[in-house]
């Protein structure tokens, strides 16, 4: 089955017990049993939830794992997965991951002695030259926030199978219609389902899948015992929204890509960051990897003064930090996702004031070249 009709037809579309096309939503913190020596398969919501269950098995389903896990937040998964480590257990990381997982790896896993190395993987030998005794995993994601950088994940997989590392990649601005990372040898696949997966700008969530078996229990015990669990209403929000995940994405890459090309032309802009443009850094290996550049693009402006003037002037586009709704985002990740970062190294990332980022809605493509168009004159 291609992937549109796996959105819809997975097999935890149906509920089970009453037949109903839309999973119910299970408003219910705990269950009755009806014989105490043959507990039932529900007990408490933060073990398991019908809800939560059904989006758990479609997400599994879709990265091509054997289970999933939803977390009341992007940063809550990512928090959860790395809790399956110890003290003295090394985890490479990619430096320019987002900014939530820069900050727990870095002030807050360190506290309990998780060893974190940053590199570029872009260049995967980074990642041969991090390795030591105690590596246990390599954390990625590609592309990266927010200039796009592509990293190979086929060489960077294999590296670190030839090591024994878990291989985790955060998927958020691919999500599972464009890239699936497990069926490239991927361990663990992490989303921010606030973004594409929930699509509307309403829940903010996060999920992860994984296809083995070793993994998902102890996944599983963190969820279940750390709590981060995501809660039945915001649970159906999401398997609302992930039927609609290949149409809203077909559109907006498509848009995308007309609005990276159109940009390109444009006088006032100097850069062009999409990887659906053949002249972007790393786009043969994304596309060998993705379905294509995605809905997320960012863009430099002649001077500091033009993109200040553009992100006032913008009407179609929410002035916002966030990805992946049906509206247009555009965001200044100077003032906003990157702030915390110190200028000099903000710098040296390409990070400058001059940077915007934008994410593709449902709009007309015309309306918002029209639109981009007054905003930058
Ligand atoms: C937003 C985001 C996160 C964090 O997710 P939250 O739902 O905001 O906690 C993690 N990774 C990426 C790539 C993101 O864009």
């Amino acid at each position: 089955m291609n992937f549109g009709s796996k959105l819809i037809h997975n097999g935890n579309e149906i509920d089970k017990n009453t037949g109903a096309l839309s999973i119910p939503i299970y408003q219910t913190s705990t269950f009755h049993q009806y014989d105490i020596d043959n507990l039932g398969k529900y007990d408490y919501t933060r073990s398991g939830n019908p809800t939560r269950e059904a989006l758990e098995n479609t997400i599994a389903q879709l990265e091509g794992g054997i289970r999933g896990f939803a977390f009341s937040s992007g940063m809550a998964a990512t928090s959860s997965v790395l809790s399956i480590f110890s003290s003295d257990d090394h985890i490479i990381v990619g430096n320019d991951v987002y900014g939530g997982t820069y900050r727990i790896a870095s002030s807050f896993f360190n506290k309990f002695k998780v060893q974190i190395t940053f590199t570029d993987m872009t260049d995967p030998d980074n990642i041969k030259n991090s390795i030591k005794n105690n590596t246990k995993a390599i954390f990625l994601e590609t592309p990266s926030n927010p200039l796009l950088k592509i990293t190979d994940l086929r060489t960077c997989i294999k590296i670190a199978k030839d090591y024994g590392l878990i291989v985790i990649v955060d998927n958020t601005f691919m999500s599972p219609y464009l890239q699936r990372p497990l069926e490239l040898g991927a361990d663990i696949v992490i989303h921010s389902a606030t973004k594409f997966i929930g699509g509307h700008s309403d829940v903010v969530s996060g999920l992860v899948a994984t296809k083995n078996k070793d993994l998902a229990d102890k996944i599983y015990f963190v969820q279940n015992s750390f709590g981060a669990v995501l809660g039945p209403q915001d649970s159906w929000l999401l398997l609302r929204g992930l039927k609609t995940l290949k149409v809203r994405l077909d559109y907006e890459c498509k848009s995308a890509l007309e609005l990276a090309q159109w940009l390109s032309t444009h006088k006032k802009i100097t850069n062009v960051y999409y990887p659906g443009l053949k002249e972007h850094i790393g786009s043969d290996i994304h596309l060998s990897q993705a379905l294509n550049g995605g809905a997320v693009l960012s863009f430099k402006t002649d001077t500091e003064a033009t993109a200040k003037k553009f992100m006032k002037n913008v009407t179609l586009a929410a002035v916002a930090v966030s990805l992946g709704g049906v509206e247009s985002i555009a965001s200044y990740p100077v003032k906003m996702s990157h702030a915390a970062i110190p200028v000099q190294e903000r710098e040296k990332l390409g990070i400058t004031n001059n940077l915007i980022r934008l994410s593709v809605g449902l709009e007309d493509t015309q309306d918002l070249i029209e639109d981009f168009k007054k905003a930058l004159e």
